[in-house]
C-alpha cells in the first residue's frame, strides 16, 4: 500500500502519523519518505481491516491498496474443478452455458435443453426468480418451477445454473440446481454473497455494469472467504437497458483472466441486447481469451415474456457454435 501525504507536513507532524501508523498496523514494514509512505503488512487482510483508519489519520492525502492487497483471494485462488459440474466432453476447458432468458413453460423448455445439449452445451441457463426492473413484469415462475428444472436436468443430464435474488431461495436451489448465479444487480449485494458461498454450490457472479475490476474481484473476495472456493467470473457488459451502446468490456475480461486463475467467462446476450449483435460479441470475447460463454437462446424467443429480443433461435445458436469451433475452444 502507498500512503501519499498531504504536501508541507511539519516534521512533527509526520511524526505523529508515523507513530499512529505504527499503532494501527503493528509489525509491518515501512518505508518513508517526506511525500509517502510505502507499507508491506504481514498479511494483506489487515491492510484492509484498518484502511479506513489508515484514510483517517491527520496528514494523509490518498491511499492506494494495490489488487493483491486488497483481494488476496481472488489473485491467489486455485481455478475450480468443474470437470465434474459440467462433463466437457469433447470441449477442452471451455465452459457453454445456455438457456431462455428464464424457464416459462415445461415443454419447450425440455425441446430447447435437448437441442442445446446436441449443440455442445453443458450448462443450462435455468433461472426462477428474475430482477426486474418494473414489479410490474414477469418475475419468473418462482418455486413452482423447480420441477421443469428437475425433469430438464433428468432428461439431459446437463447442469442447471439459476439466479438467486434472496437468501430464501438458496436451500430450494442447492437441493435442486447444480450453480447460483448472481446476477449484476446483486454483485454488491454483500449478504446474498455470503450466503450464496455458503450454500454448497459453485457460483457464477456476473459484474455489475460500470463496476471496477477491483469492485468485481471484492464481490469475488466475499464468496471466497464465505464459501467453498468455486467461482467464476461472468462480465456482462455496461448496460441494463440500451441495446448496442455498450457491449462486453473485453479491457476489464481480459483484467480480470490476467489477475486470476479464476474462470472468466462472457455473457454476449446481456451485454448485445439485440440477437443480431449476439455473434459478434461471443467471438471477440473468446478471441479476447474468454473462458467460456453464457448464451440466451430457446425455442420461441419472439414470444418470450423476458429478453426475447436478445435471445437466439436454435439454429442461430447452432451457426454461432459452428463459429466458435473454428477458434479451437470447443
Ligand atoms: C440474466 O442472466 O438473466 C441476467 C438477469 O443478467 P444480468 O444480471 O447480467 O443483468
Ligand atoms: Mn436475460
Amino acid at each position: 500500500m502507498i500512503i501519499k501525504l498531504k504536501p508541507g507536513l511539519k516534521t512533527g507532524e509526520l511524526e505523529r502519523f508515523r507513530r499512529a501508523l505504527v499503532r494501527l498496523l503493528p509489525g509491518t514494514e515501512f518505508t518513508h519518505t517526506r511525500a509517502f509512505t510505502k507499507v508491506a503488512a504481514p498479511r494483506p487482510q489487515l491492510l484492509s481491516e484498518r484502511l479506513a483508519a489508515i484514510e483517517n489519520l491527520p496528514g494523509v492525502d490518498t491511499t492506494e491498496l494495490s489488487l493483491e492487497e486488497a483481494c488476496p483471494l481472488a489473485v491467489t485462488a486455485a481455478p475450480p474443478d468443474l470437470e465434474p459440474l459440467f462433463k466437457r466432453s469433447g470441449c477442452r476447458n471451455f465452459i457453454l452455458i445456455a438457456g431462455p432468458c428464464a424457464v416459462e413453460e415445461e415443454k419447450s423448455y425440455l425441446a430447447a435443453a435437448k437441442k442445446l445439449k446436441a449443440a455442445g452445451v453443458q450448462g443450462l441457463r435455468a433461472s426462477l426468480f428474475k430482477p426486474r426492473t418494473s414489479p410490474h413484469s414477469f418475475q419468473g415462475l418462482g418455486t413452482g418451477g423447480f420441477r421443469i428444472i428437475k425433469n430438464a436436468r433428468r432428461a439431459t443430464g446437463l447442469a442447471a445454473v439459476t439466479e438467486a435474488t434472496s437468501e430464501r431461495q438458496l436451500p430450494a436451489i442447492s437441493r435442486v440446481c447444480d450453480m447460483i448465479q448472481i446476477g449484476a444487480r446483486n454483485m454488491r449485494n454483500y449478504e446474498l454473497l455470503k450466503a450464496s458461498a455458503a450454500a454448497g454450490l459453485p457460483v457464477l457472479l456476473k459484474r455489475a455494469p460500470g463496476a471496477t475490476l477491483k469492485e468485481w474481484l471484492l464481490s469475488a473476495e466475499y464468496l471466497l472467504k464465505y464459501g467453498n472456493g468455486e467461482v467464476i467470473l461472468c462480465e456482462r457488459g455496461d448496460s441494463f437497458t440500451k441495446p448496442g451502446k455498450c457491449g462486453l468490456n473485453l479491457n476489464i475480461m481480459r483484467a480480470a483472466l490476467n489477475a486470476t486463475a479464476l474462470p472468466v467467462i462472457a455473457d454476449p446476450s446481456h451485454a448485445a441486447g439485440d440477437r443480431a449483435l449476439v455473434p459478434a460479441q461471443a467471438l471477440a470475447a473468446v478471441r479476447a481469451g474468454a473462458d467460456g460463454l453464457m448464451i440466451e437462446a430457446s425455442l420461441n424467443p419472439e414470444t418470450a415474456l423476458v429478453d426475447g429480443r436478445q435471445t437466439l433461435t436454435i439454429p442461430q445458436f447452432i451457426a454461432l457454435t459452428k463459429q466458435i469451433k473454428k477458434l479451437g475452444v470447443l
